[in-house]
């Protein structure tokens, strides 16, 4: 379950927000993980009743100030924040709104569970512990964009919202790689990128479409298109043959080279770009059961460890899969699906 963001206070008719005070900040205090009972002092002789934030309450210290404005959101829960931090941290004096002056607490459009993982974002916090829903992780990037939030900081590698975005990645993953391609977050659709190498691309919506762009589109083909040619590439080369022998005659490896490009066509015919090793080594190991031949077997037990390394190095996100490219012209020289059936292997 995650954890509650606010708690619901009862605040006297005279309760006010915090005065206005000069603050200097650019990190957050230790205290801003305080506990649920450090919440802020109230007067329980009231009839207004109040949510207010877990995290940003009225004592959240930051950098040794505390709050001097008051957000309340769309369902009615306080946040009070660092007026002078979020206006240094956003481009449009967060959304404009902190470019006024307010006697009460400034209505935002968000709800609370949108607002906390966007303030937290803003103070370079993490937010794991509430556990936001992927609805909510889907509506984030926008709002902080619209309160002018430097998105290419926020969600760079190894910041907070980065690190919860990529672990939310599996939930939804064609959703966050649309939201960061939206954005052109580059290093974050890249990590979500390895979670749709099942996703067929066909089933892309042409508003899904529009709504990532050309460009993360194209990446998102690049990527599927690369993997699936460097896999053909890969089975195309046969195990090596060697000189006739008693038991081995070359009319005897040229059908276990016929077996082998039945097996890799197998392999191939409904192939995805996030094929398992276990399949095709399933596929490859089991010609070795129809070869008499130690030396043939040695040289497809070889083959068939050399295409599983190189498999396993094959790019799985967009962030390096352009330059596996290269491999595609070789495969269309050299297709070999127009195979007889071998009778049996020497
Ligand atoms: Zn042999």
């Amino acid at each position: 379950m995650p954890v509650d963001y606010f708690d619901p206070l009862f605040f006297g008719d005279d309760y006010r927000p915090p005065e206005s005070s000069t603050v200097l900040a650019n990190e957050p205090d230790e205290s801003h993980t305080i506990a649920r009972d450090a919440t802020p002092v109230a007067s329980p002789a009231s009839n207004v009743s109040v949510s207010i934030s877990t995290t940003f309450h009225a004592q959240l210290g930051f950098t040794g100030s505390l709050p001097d404005t008051t957000l309340m959101t769309s369902d009615s829960v306080l946040f009070y924040v660092h007026s002078l931090h979020l206006k240094r941290s956003s481009a449009n004096g967060f959304g404009t709104l902190l470019l006024k002056t307010y006697s009460t607490s400034i209505p935002v459009q968000e709800t609370a569970a949108l607002l906390n993982v966007v303030l937290h974002s803003f103070y370079n916090m993490g937010c794991q512990k509430y556990d936001p829903s992927v609805e909510i992780m889907l509506q984030v990037l926008d709002s902080l964009k619209k309160y002018g939030a430097r998105l290419q900081h926020i969600v760079a590698p190894s910041m907070p919202l980065f690190n919860h975005f990529v672990k939310q990645a599996p939930r939804q993953p064609l959703g966050f790689y649309i939201v960061a391609a939206s954005h052109d977050l580059h290093a974050l659709a890249a990590e979500v990128s390895g979670y749709l190498l099942s996703y067929p691309l066909t089933s892309i919506t042409d508003g899904e479409a529009e709504k990532m762009g050309p460009l993360y589109y194209k990446k998102l083909y690049v990527l599927h298109r690369s993997r699936t040619e460097t896999l053909r590439t890969l089975l195309f080369v046969r195990p090596e043959g060697h000189t006739a022998t008693v038991n081995c005659s070359p009319f005897d490896q040229q059908r276990l080279k016929r077996a082998w490009e039945l097996a890799a066509a197998q392999i191939l015919w409904d192939t995805q770009p996030d094929l398992s090793p276990s399949v095709i080594q399933n596929a490859l190991s089991s010609l070795a059961s129809h070869v008499s031949c130690d030396i043939c077997k040695n040289s497809l037990d070889k083959k068939i460890s050399q295409i599983l390394v190189q498999w396993s190095m094959t790019p799985r996100t967009i962030e390096s899969s352009s330059k596996s490219l290269a491999v595609e012209g070789t495969w269309q020289k050299t297709r070999f699906f127009t195979i007889l059936l071998p009778t049996s292997i020497g």
